[in-house]
């Protein structure tokens, strides 16, 4: 993720509702356990933080066994660990030093996930709260964002969040017999209902909230459904986060729940189709948006959609820092905040490396394709194999993107045309629209 969104981007604004922007890069994206992201909305100038540290303040410990989480396992990264919760020692010092860090910032977002955070429990976030107030500057603003699978949300949670203004993720995959296949407790009971009160008491209690959705085999099949539930729902702010989860023992496959290159590009298309006729400037559609962006010629602030990457590093829960959430391994362990800056783990050479193989590692297809300046070649992680004749391996999506990428370019020409003449994107409903 690099670059930072002009000051003058307000054009770009009116994409999504009111009070929806662009952050830095950095400071926008909280990229979740489950490989999901958050977005900051707020009326707020941009940020000058560029890099952001998402915190996992139970390490990887979590009151779910969601069928496709990646990181439930990085508990053999821990052997010996019994305690699990991160100590006072380490969150005082990851919030001294991310403070310090980003010291030119005029807001600074801290970034809780998991695992399931909420499992550290209401007394360590009040204590985070206070150390943030305590260690910032006169007219620093401070940021929170928790991504959660609202298991434990009760009002108590809810009070709390609403009045530190945390912006809550919460995960939910669709309706019910969608969402409760793979969203499961560890005895495979379901979870779609606890989530459901989860989101209804958010909205009672004026909770600030993204819905990010993990797009899968089964609700990929089922694109309209997904996007009006949530609509129906309430929620403005939607992010859709494909699963790919590379097979074991078969190279350059994904697991059956994973969801197909053509489903994903299925989805993107039919939920686009929706929107961009009916629900621009209503509904915040992230890889809508993100891909705008690019075609205004913009930095997107989604690292997947730029260049290089490498400024969403994770902090687990004993101070360990690692490349990216997706990267939490032994090899991409760049150091702990409690022996080693943080300001130069994040700007180690290893790490400024671990950024440019996002760009240098891409395929010569991806180089060559038309979509490449929205897509930068997509995620590394879901680099699953070479296409015939190369050898640096490309997205396990890269149909799917390529088909959304063509199947929106002229509306997408549209609504950049309209911002480069200073008309909101929502112009774009009076030509393709219903009404
Ligand atoms: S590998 Fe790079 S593009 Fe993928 S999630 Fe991590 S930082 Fe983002
Ligand atoms: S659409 Fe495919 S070929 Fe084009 S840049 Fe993306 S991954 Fe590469």
């Amino acid at each position: 993720m690099a670059g930072l969104l002009p000051r003058d981007d307000s054009r770009l604004l009116s994409i999504s509702p009111g009070r929806a922007r662009f952050e830095t890069p950095a400071a926008a994206l909280t990229a979740g356990a489950s490989g999901l992201i958050l977005v900051r909305m707020a009326a707020a100038p941009p940020i000058a933080a560029d890099f952001q540290l998402m915190a996992k303040p139970m390490g990887p410990r979590c009151n779910l066994a969601c069928v496709y989480c990646f990181y439930r396992g990085k508990e053999a990264l821990y052997p010996d660990e019994r305690h699990w919760k991160m100590r006072p020692a380490v969150l005082e010092a990851y919030v001294r030093q991310y403070l310090a860090c980003l010291h030119r910032a005029p807001e600074v977002t801290f970034a809780w996930q998991g695992g399931e955070p909420t499992l550290a429990g209401l007394d360590f976030y009040k204590r985070a709260v206070a150390l943030q107030r305590a260690g910032a500057p006169p007219g620093r603003r401070i940021g929170n964002s928790l991504q959660t699978n609202g298991i434990l949300l009760d009002d108590a949670w809810c009070r709390f969040l609403r009045d530190e203004n945390f912006l809550v993720g919460l995960s939910l995959d669709g309706p019910p017999e969608l969402h409760d296949p793979y969203r499961v407790f560890p005895d495979g009971r379901p979870t779609a209902a606890r989530v459901l009160d989860a989101l209804a008491r958010l909205r009672r209690h004026g909770v600030e909230f993204n819905v990010l959705c993990s797009v899968h085999r089964l609700n990929a099949a089922r694109p309209r459904e997904v996007y009006e539930f949530l609509r129906e729902h309430g929620v403005k702010f939607m992010q859709f986060i494909p699963i790919v989860v590379p097979a074991e023992g078969a190279p350059g496959a994904a697991t059956p729940e994973s969801v197909t290159p053509e489903l994903w590009g299925g989805f993107l298309c039919e939920i686009f189709d929706v929107w961009v006729r009916r629900d621009v400037g209503a509904v915040f559609v992230q890889a809508f948006d993100m891909t705008l962006a690019a075609w205004t010629g913009r930095v997107p602030p989604l690292c997947v959609m730029n260049e290089t990457c490498g400024r969403a590093l994770i902090l687990e829960h004993n101070g360990d820092v690692y490349s990216c959430d997706h990267f939490a391994t032994p090899d991409h362990r760049l150091g702990n905040i409690l022996q080693r800056p943080l300001a130069e783990i994040v700007n180690s050479p290893r790490q400024a490396a671990f950024a440019r193989d996002k760009r240098d590692r891409r395929p010569a297809s991806c180089r060559a394709c038309r979509y490449d300046f929205a897509c930068r070649g997509e995620c590394p992680k879901n680099r699953l194999a070479p296409p015939p004749g190369e050898d640096q391996p490309r997205s396990w999506l890269c149909s799917g993107y390529f088909r959304f990428f063509e199947h929106s370019a002229p509306f997408m020409g549209q609504m950049a045309e309209a911002l480069a003449r200073g008309l909101p994107a929502a112009v774009v409903m009076r030509q393709f629209g219903n009404g």
